[in-house]
Protein backbone atom coordinates (compact mmCIF):
# COMPACT_ATOMS: atom_id res chain seq x y z
CA UNK A 1 0.00 0.00 0.00
CA UNK A 2 2.97 2.29 0.46
CA UNK A 3 2.79 3.31 3.78
CA UNK A 4 2.99 2.34 7.44
CA UNK A 5 -0.73 0.85 8.33
CA UNK A 6 0.53 2.01 11.87
CA UNK A 7 0.67 5.87 10.64
CA UNK A 8 -2.78 5.82 8.97
CA UNK A 9 -5.48 8.12 10.87
CA UNK A 10 -8.00 6.11 11.59
CA UNK A 11 -10.36 8.55 10.73
CA UNK A 12 -9.47 8.17 6.92
CA UNK A 13 -11.35 6.56 4.23
CA UNK A 14 -10.36 5.69 1.09
CA UNK A 15 -12.90 8.26 -1.43
CA UNK A 16 -13.79 6.38 -4.17
CA UNK A 17 -14.77 8.34 -7.78
CA UNK A 18 -17.17 8.55 -10.81
CA UNK A 19 -15.15 7.40 -14.12
CA UNK A 20 -13.63 9.87 -16.02
CA UNK A 21 -16.55 11.58 -18.29
CA UNK A 22 -14.88 13.33 -21.53
CA UNK A 23 -16.00 17.05 -22.17
CA UNK A 24 -18.38 17.32 -24.91
CA UNK A 25 -19.38 19.95 -27.55
CA UNK A 26 -17.99 23.89 -27.52
CA UNK A 27 -16.71 23.57 -23.77
CA UNK A 28 -13.69 21.66 -24.81
CA UNK A 29 -12.42 24.64 -25.88
CA UNK A 30 -12.98 27.14 -23.47
CA UNK A 31 -15.51 29.63 -24.47
CA UNK A 32 -14.08 32.82 -23.03
CA UNK A 33 -14.87 34.77 -27.19
CA UNK A 34 -18.31 36.00 -25.92
CA UNK A 35 -21.42 35.42 -23.94
CA UNK A 36 -23.20 33.10 -24.60
CA UNK A 37 -26.78 33.09 -23.79
CA UNK A 38 -28.44 30.72 -21.11
CA UNK A 39 -25.23 29.94 -19.10
CA UNK A 40 -24.12 31.63 -16.29
CA UNK A 41 -21.69 34.59 -16.44
CA UNK A 42 -21.10 37.06 -13.30
CA UNK A 43 -19.90 36.43 -9.75
CA UNK A 44 -21.44 34.49 -7.02
CA UNK A 45 -20.31 35.88 -3.16
CA UNK A 46 -20.15 33.14 -0.25
CA UNK A 47 -19.37 33.17 3.79
CA UNK A 48 -17.67 30.55 4.24
CA UNK A 49 -17.81 29.79 8.18
CA UNK A 50 -15.27 27.30 9.82
CA UNK A 51 -17.14 24.45 11.96
CA UNK A 52 -14.53 23.01 13.30
CA UNK A 53 -10.83 25.15 13.91
CA UNK A 54 -9.50 25.67 10.77
CA UNK A 55 -5.70 25.80 9.16
CA UNK A 56 -4.61 26.52 6.20
CA UNK A 57 -0.80 26.70 6.41
CA UNK A 58 1.19 28.97 5.11
CA UNK A 59 4.68 26.89 5.69
CA UNK A 60 6.56 29.78 8.06
CA UNK A 61 6.14 29.88 11.66
CA UNK A 62 4.42 32.66 13.57
CA UNK A 63 5.77 34.19 17.27
CA UNK A 64 2.31 33.89 19.62
CA UNK A 65 2.92 34.52 23.20
CA UNK A 66 5.70 36.36 23.57
CA UNK A 67 8.99 33.82 21.91
CA UNK A 68 7.07 30.70 21.56
CA UNK A 69 7.04 29.80 17.75
CA UNK A 70 4.70 27.87 16.03
CA UNK A 71 3.50 26.64 12.30
CA UNK A 72 1.67 30.06 11.03
CA UNK A 73 -1.56 30.36 8.55
CA UNK A 74 -1.77 32.48 5.65
CA UNK A 75 -2.21 36.09 6.24
CA UNK A 76 -3.29 38.88 3.77
CA UNK A 77 -3.70 42.37 3.34
CA UNK A 78 -3.98 44.34 6.80
CA UNK A 79 -2.24 41.07 8.67
CA UNK A 80 -5.91 39.42 8.37
CA UNK A 81 -6.47 35.81 8.32
CA UNK A 82 -7.30 34.76 4.54
CA UNK A 83 -7.85 31.37 2.89
CA UNK A 84 -6.42 31.98 -0.35
CA UNK A 85 -8.44 31.21 -3.75
CA UNK A 86 -6.48 28.30 -4.41
CA UNK A 87 -7.09 26.50 -1.38
CA UNK A 88 -10.65 26.43 -2.14
CA UNK A 89 -10.19 25.77 -5.56
CA UNK A 90 -8.41 22.62 -4.84
CA UNK A 91 -11.03 21.51 -1.79
CA UNK A 92 -13.65 21.76 -4.75
CA UNK A 93 -12.07 20.68 -7.45
CA UNK A 94 -11.04 17.56 -5.81
CA UNK A 95 -14.68 16.93 -4.77
CA UNK A 96 -15.66 17.75 -8.12
CA UNK A 97 -13.54 15.00 -9.73
CA UNK A 98 -14.75 12.57 -7.60
CA UNK A 99 -18.16 13.08 -7.92
CA UNK A 100 -18.78 14.70 -11.53
CA UNK A 101 -16.30 12.34 -13.16
CA UNK A 102 -12.84 14.26 -13.49
CA UNK A 103 -9.76 12.45 -14.60
CA UNK A 104 -6.68 12.92 -11.69
CA UNK A 105 -4.39 13.57 -14.58
CA UNK A 106 -1.75 15.77 -15.14
CA UNK A 107 -2.21 15.30 -19.23
CA UNK A 108 -6.03 15.54 -19.99
CA UNK A 109 -6.82 16.02 -23.55
CA UNK A 110 -9.19 16.11 -25.09
CA UNK A 111 -10.42 17.65 -22.17
CA UNK A 112 -13.11 15.95 -19.12
CA UNK A 113 -16.06 17.56 -17.70
CA UNK A 114 -13.77 19.16 -14.94
CA UNK A 115 -10.91 19.98 -16.54
CA UNK A 116 -12.98 21.92 -18.63
CA UNK A 117 -14.46 23.68 -16.32
CA UNK A 118 -11.97 24.70 -13.75
CA UNK A 119 -9.00 24.94 -16.73
CA UNK A 120 -6.04 22.67 -17.45
CA UNK A 121 -2.22 23.13 -17.86
CA UNK A 122 -0.68 20.55 -19.51
CA UNK A 123 2.79 21.15 -21.44
CA UNK A 124 2.59 24.57 -22.84
CA UNK A 125 -1.02 24.10 -23.79
CA UNK A 126 -3.42 25.69 -21.31
CA UNK A 127 -7.17 25.82 -21.39
CA UNK A 128 -8.99 28.61 -19.58
CA UNK A 129 -10.87 27.25 -16.73
CA UNK A 130 -14.65 29.06 -16.99
CA UNK A 131 -15.04 29.79 -13.15
CA UNK A 132 -12.08 30.62 -10.83
CA UNK A 133 -11.53 31.34 -7.07
CA UNK A 134 -10.88 34.97 -5.20
CA UNK A 135 -9.26 34.40 -1.72
CA UNK A 136 -12.02 34.38 1.04
CA UNK A 137 -11.27 37.26 4.16
CA UNK A 138 -12.80 38.53 6.90
CA UNK A 139 -15.90 41.06 5.92
CA UNK A 140 -15.65 42.78 9.73
CA UNK A 141 -12.47 42.73 11.77
CA UNK A 142 -14.05 40.25 14.61
CA UNK A 143 -15.26 37.63 12.57
CA UNK A 144 -11.84 35.68 12.45
CA UNK A 145 -10.07 34.67 15.73
CA UNK A 146 -7.08 32.75 16.39
CA UNK A 147 -6.11 30.12 18.32
CA UNK A 148 -3.54 27.00 18.89
CA UNK A 149 -4.89 23.88 17.46
CA UNK A 150 -3.36 20.94 19.18
CA UNK A 151 -2.61 18.26 16.49
CA UNK A 152 -0.77 15.32 15.89
CA UNK A 153 2.37 15.08 13.75
CA UNK A 154 1.20 15.66 10.18
CA UNK A 155 0.36 12.40 7.97
CA UNK A 156 2.21 12.18 5.17
CA UNK A 157 1.74 8.81 3.17
CA UNK A 158 4.96 8.07 0.74
CA UNK A 159 3.06 8.07 -2.10
CA UNK A 160 -0.07 9.12 -3.57
CA UNK A 161 -2.97 7.29 -1.81
CA UNK A 162 -5.56 8.37 -4.34
CA UNK A 163 -8.66 10.89 -2.81
CA UNK A 164 -8.92 11.00 1.00
CA UNK A 165 -11.82 11.77 3.15
CA UNK A 166 -11.46 12.15 7.10
CA UNK A 167 -14.80 11.13 9.07
CA UNK A 168 -15.22 13.27 12.27
CA UNK A 169 -12.55 12.30 14.71
CA UNK A 170 -13.18 10.59 18.05
CA UNK A 171 -10.55 10.18 20.41
CA UNK A 172 -7.34 11.80 18.86
CA UNK A 173 -3.90 10.08 19.15
CA UNK A 174 -1.41 10.84 21.85
CA UNK A 175 1.75 13.01 20.64
CA UNK A 176 0.74 16.69 19.48
CA UNK A 177 2.12 19.73 18.24
CA UNK A 178 0.89 23.03 18.64
CA UNK A 179 -0.19 25.51 15.15
CA UNK A 180 -1.92 28.31 14.52
CA UNK A 181 -5.51 28.42 13.58
CA UNK A 182 -8.87 29.93 13.12
CA UNK A 183 -11.76 29.30 15.73
CA UNK A 184 -14.93 28.09 14.60
CA UNK A 185 -17.20 30.24 13.48
CA UNK A 186 -14.90 32.41 12.41
CA UNK A 187 -16.19 34.04 8.70
CA UNK A 188 -14.55 34.57 5.29
CA UNK A 189 -15.97 36.01 2.14
CA UNK A 190 -14.97 35.11 -1.00
CA UNK A 191 -16.51 35.04 -4.49
CA UNK A 192 -16.41 32.86 -7.34
CA UNK A 193 -16.14 33.99 -10.96
CA UNK A 194 -17.94 32.25 -13.87
CA UNK A 195 -17.99 32.52 -17.87
CA UNK A 196 -20.40 30.64 -19.48
CA UNK A 197 -20.95 27.77 -16.86
CA UNK A 198 -23.62 25.31 -17.63
CA UNK A 199 -26.56 25.35 -14.44
CA UNK A 200 -25.72 21.67 -14.34
CA UNK A 201 -22.05 22.70 -14.11
CA UNK A 202 -22.14 25.25 -11.49
CA UNK A 203 -24.79 22.59 -9.85
CA UNK A 204 -21.93 19.75 -9.65
CA UNK A 205 -19.64 22.32 -8.03
CA UNK A 206 -22.08 23.60 -5.30
CA UNK A 207 -22.90 19.74 -4.40
CA UNK A 208 -19.74 19.47 -3.80
CA UNK A 209 -19.36 22.73 -1.84
CA UNK A 210 -22.20 20.91 0.36
CA UNK A 211 -24.61 22.97 -0.81
CA UNK A 212 -27.24 20.08 -0.41
CA UNK A 213 -26.53 20.36 3.38
CA UNK A 214 -25.63 16.87 3.78
CA UNK A 215 -21.99 16.78 4.84
CA UNK A 216 -19.38 19.52 5.09
CA UNK A 217 -16.30 19.71 2.81
CA UNK A 218 -12.57 19.80 4.21
CA UNK A 219 -9.78 22.91 3.63
CA UNK A 220 -6.50 23.54 4.31
CA UNK A 221 -4.42 21.01 7.43
CA UNK A 222 -5.24 18.49 10.14
CA UNK A 223 -7.96 17.22 8.47
CA UNK A 224 -6.65 13.53 9.98
CA UNK A 225 -6.99 15.23 12.89
CA UNK A 226 -10.79 16.71 12.88
CA UNK A 227 -9.70 20.15 11.89
CA UNK A 228 -11.33 22.21 8.26
CA UNK A 229 -14.82 21.22 8.39
CA UNK A 230 -16.33 24.45 6.58
CA UNK A 231 -20.16 25.52 5.98
CA UNK A 232 -20.62 27.91 2.82
CA UNK A 233 -23.71 30.49 2.60
CA UNK A 234 -24.52 32.23 0.41
CA UNK A 235 -24.17 36.20 0.04
CA UNK A 236 -25.19 37.47 -2.99
CA UNK A 237 -25.27 36.60 -7.04
CA UNK A 238 -24.55 39.21 -9.83
CA UNK A 239 -25.45 38.09 -13.23
CA UNK A 240 -25.09 39.23 -15.96
CA UNK A 241 -27.87 38.64 -18.87
CA UNK A 242 -27.31 37.52 -22.52
CA UNK A 243 -24.68 40.09 -24.47
CA UNK A 244 -27.62 42.16 -26.38
CA UNK A 245 -29.28 43.18 -23.34
CA UNK A 246 -26.08 43.74 -21.52
CA UNK A 247 -28.14 43.64 -18.34
CA UNK A 248 -27.02 42.65 -14.93
CA UNK A 249 -29.37 40.53 -12.25
CA UNK A 250 -28.55 41.03 -8.44
CA UNK A 251 -29.58 38.28 -6.37
CA UNK A 252 -29.59 37.88 -2.50
CA UNK A 253 -31.44 36.19 0.04
CA UNK A 254 -34.53 33.66 -0.88
CA UNK A 255 -34.10 34.52 -4.46
CA UNK A 256 -30.61 33.50 -4.69
CA UNK A 257 -31.18 30.32 -2.31
CA UNK A 258 -33.92 29.46 -4.63
CA UNK A 259 -31.51 29.78 -7.67
CA UNK A 260 -28.94 27.85 -6.15
CA UNK A 261 -31.50 25.10 -5.48
CA UNK A 262 -32.32 24.96 -8.79
CA UNK A 263 -28.35 25.18 -10.14
CA UNK A 264 -27.84 22.29 -7.47
CA UNK A 265 -31.03 20.41 -8.89
CA UNK A 266 -29.45 21.06 -12.84
CA UNK A 267 -26.60 18.48 -12.15
CA UNK A 268 -27.13 15.02 -12.80
CA UNK A 269 -25.48 12.92 -10.78
CA UNK A 270 -23.42 10.50 -13.34
CA UNK A 271 -23.42 6.50 -12.25
CA UNK A 272 -21.23 5.95 -9.48
CA UNK A 273 -21.60 9.37 -7.46
CA UNK A 274 -23.74 8.43 -4.90
CA UNK A 275 -21.35 5.67 -4.15
CA UNK A 276 -18.74 8.66 -3.75
CA UNK A 277 -21.86 11.14 -1.86
CA UNK A 278 -22.69 8.16 0.83
CA UNK A 279 -18.97 8.55 2.17
CA UNK A 280 -18.56 11.87 2.28
CA UNK A 281 -21.88 11.80 4.23
CA UNK A 282 -20.68 9.17 6.69
CA UNK A 283 -23.01 7.01 5.16
CA UNK A 284 -20.61 4.17 3.78
ZN1 LIG B 1 -9.33 16.12 -16.83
Amino acid sequence: MGWNQNTVPKSYVALPAVGRIQAKGPEAAGLHDRILPGRITGTLTFDIVAVDPVRVGSGRPERVGGDKLVPGIVFGPGNQPVIPGSSIKGMLRSLAEALGGGCDTQDCRPPCVVCALFGQISGNRQLMGRIGFGDATPPGKKDVRLSLASTPRGFRPRRPVGRRWYRPVQAPDAKKIQQLAVTPNSRFRGRWQLVNVRPDELGLVLTAAGFDGSFLPRIGGGKYAGLGRVRFEPVEARLRGDYRTGRWTVLSGEDLQQHIDQWRKAWKPPEGANRVLAVLRGKA
